[in-house]
């Protein structure tokens, strides 16, 4: 479960994030919707701990990310998958996150079939297009196995398999009851994605509720 609490970030004086509170359930698919620049990806860079809050409280499981001893094994994300780069194969990448995390070799190999990279696990990431550096990054996402994970604007870029995939790994992390954000800009995407929905604008909550009360609304 994820929990946000009166979550306010401002960059300079610009607000981002104003007193921003959502629940995300475990055994959902629940979309975070908003246009551009509505706050999405602020919000989950502040779970992840990557960005400090300026009040309100991000938690996982109860704790904020910066007290787990083990964080790829709570939460997983995928935040900006075009920021992979590197000399690197992708299963070096993966061994190097994995060795730093305290997770076993075996779940790079587990993960690399799960995301369908396995044949090209040895090519070099700088050659990767976005769709491969995106299953990358859910890949890393995944090599902790963790209960909670977090996409931000995973279909960006991919072609209808791409995208079909990644609503069927949604699905199928759902039903395993991990809890699953994912955040999108495209109505109609999240309308064939997600369960619930969480809905903000210019940092503010707009909705909260049911995907299918949402579409009936429209
Ligand atoms: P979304 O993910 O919904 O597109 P963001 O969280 O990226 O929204 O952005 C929220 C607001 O914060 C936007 O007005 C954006 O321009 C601003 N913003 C995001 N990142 C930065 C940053 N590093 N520095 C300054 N402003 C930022
Ligand atoms: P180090 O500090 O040794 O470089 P980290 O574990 O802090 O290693 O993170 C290295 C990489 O792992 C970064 O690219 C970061 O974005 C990614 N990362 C960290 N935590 C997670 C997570 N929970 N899910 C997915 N990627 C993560």
């Amino acid at each position: 479960m994820i929990e946000v609490t009166g979550l306010t970030m401002r960059y300079g004086d610009a607000l981002a994030v104003d007193d921003l509170t959502f629940v995300v359930k475990p055994g959902l698919v629940t979309g975070f919707l908003g246009p551009n620049g509505a706050g999405k990806s602020t919000t989950m860079r502040v779970i992840l701990g990557l960005q400090a809050a300026d009040a309100g409280t991000a938690l996982v499981g109860g704790r904020p990310y910066g007290s787990m001893r083990e964080p790829m094994r709570e939460v997983g994300a995928l935040l900006d998958a075009g920021a992979v780069h590197g000399g690197r194969s992708a299963a070096a990448h993966l061994w190097c996150l994995a060795r730093s995390n305290g997770i076993g070799r075996a779940r790079v190999g587990h993960v690399l079939d799960q995301v369908g990279l396995a044949e090209v696990a040895s090519r070099r990431i700088a050659g990767f297009s976005l769709g491969m550096r995106q299953r990358l990054g859910i890949a890393a996402a995944l090599l902790g196995d963790p209960g909670v994970l977090m996409f931000d604007e995973p279909v960006n870029g991919l072609d209808p398999e791409g995208i079909r995939w990644i609503r069927e790994l949604m699905r199928l992390l759902a039903d395993e009851g991990r809890t699953v954000l994912v955040s999108s800009h495209l109505m109609g995407e999240m309308a064939l994605t997600a369960d619930h929905v969480v809905v903000i604008g210019r940092g503010r909550l707009i909705a909260d509720t049911t995907m299918s009360e949402l579409v009936a609304r429209f």
